[in-house]
């Protein structure tokens, strides 16, 4: 298994159930691969792929779950539309070497009665937590779930959802779980936007002005790279500038420590920029982490 020369691949398996997934998982154990796995909702981007190449480059195993959440969607929230192309999918998953895609539907993940939750406390509540009330204990959740049923060996993350990647490492040490969770770097297109789902949403107008987030981000690292000391000013001004263009509604626009997610004043070793704005219909996230020296 696994894409090495001179290395015959097993066709890619893909599994509905929770069962059949188990048995897929537990026959590769037995061959003594390490299990890597990438869960992900699918309408898969060279982001989710660039995950999939680390979980091969390190393991022998690579499951990719596609599950559109419902339980990390608010009232309000895009569940209905997001983008669900399967084909497309799998075919991706299949030329990227994964070698098992689990593909639950929502009753085989949350059957009748369903009545548990798993919630991070402190560092869920600021930010995205903020914004989207429910969004993190779905997301913690499913994802213990799916390391429930996967039972990998690493799981790989983006850093594109910072607060998210954290949350889930704060999960696993808290309850013991024993899941390496691999955060990886956030996979841009070429003028800078971070990848995601749901940029196919962006008419062209909102693509460009979509811009500013990342530029936004890329001058605050100027800025304190460059050795400014006024954090509290950097962030001010980054909220500000992107408030002034019309095309953008923002949720929150700052800098904070990178693993309490506490909102800085003055400079420290680590930082982390991190954004959300509406830009036309469209939320979008962003994030940048700050090294000095
Ligand atoms: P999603 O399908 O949006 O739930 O994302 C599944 C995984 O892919 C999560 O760990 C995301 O952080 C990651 N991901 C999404 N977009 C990117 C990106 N542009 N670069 C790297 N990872 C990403």
């Amino acid at each position: 298994m696994g894409r090495s020369p001179g290395n015959v691949r097993n066709p890619m398996q893909t599994s509905p159930d929770v069962a059949g997934t188990r048995e897929a998982v537990a026959a590769a154990r037995r061959e003594g691969h390490r299990i890597g796995f990438v869960p992900t909702m699918g309408a898969l981007h060279e982001g989710h792929l660039s995950l999939v190449d680390r979980a091969r480059s390190e393991c022998g195993f690579v499951v990719v779950s596609i599950f559109v959440n419902p339980t990390q969607f608010g009232p309000n929230e895009d569940l209905e539309k997001y983008p669900r192309p399967r084909e497309e999918d799998l075919r991706a998953c299949d030329r990227a070497g994964v070698d098992l895609v689990f593909e639950p539907t929502p009753d085989v993940l949350y059957p009748r009665g369903f009545d548990t939750f798993v919630e991070v406390d402190e560092v869920s509540r600021p930010w995205e937590g903020a914004h989207r009330p429910t969004h993190f204990r779905g997301v913690t959740t499913v994802v213990l779930k799916l390391f429930n049923v996967v039972a990998p060996d690493a799981a790989y993350f983006g850093l594109k959802d910072y607060q998210q990647q954290l949350l889930i490492r704060r999960m696993c040490i808290d309850l013991d779980v024993p899941v390496e969770v691999v955060p990886c770097p956030t996979m841009r297109d070429p003028d800078g936007l971070a990848m995601s789902s749901r940029n196919r949403y962006l008419s062209p107008a909102d693509r460009e002005a979509a811009l500013a987030l990342s530029r936004g981000l890329a001058d605050v690292e100027r800025r304190l790279v460059e050795g400014a000391t006024d954090v509290a000013g950097v962030r001010r001004d980054f909220r500000a500038a992107l408030e002034t263009n019309p095309a953008i509604d923002v949720d929150y626009a700052t800098v904070v420590h990178p693993e309490t997610l506490v909102e800085l004043d003055d400079p420290r070793d680590e930082m982390v920029a991190l954004v959300a704005a509406r830009v036309g219909a469209t939320r979008l996230i962003d994030n940048r982490v700050i090294r000095l020296g």
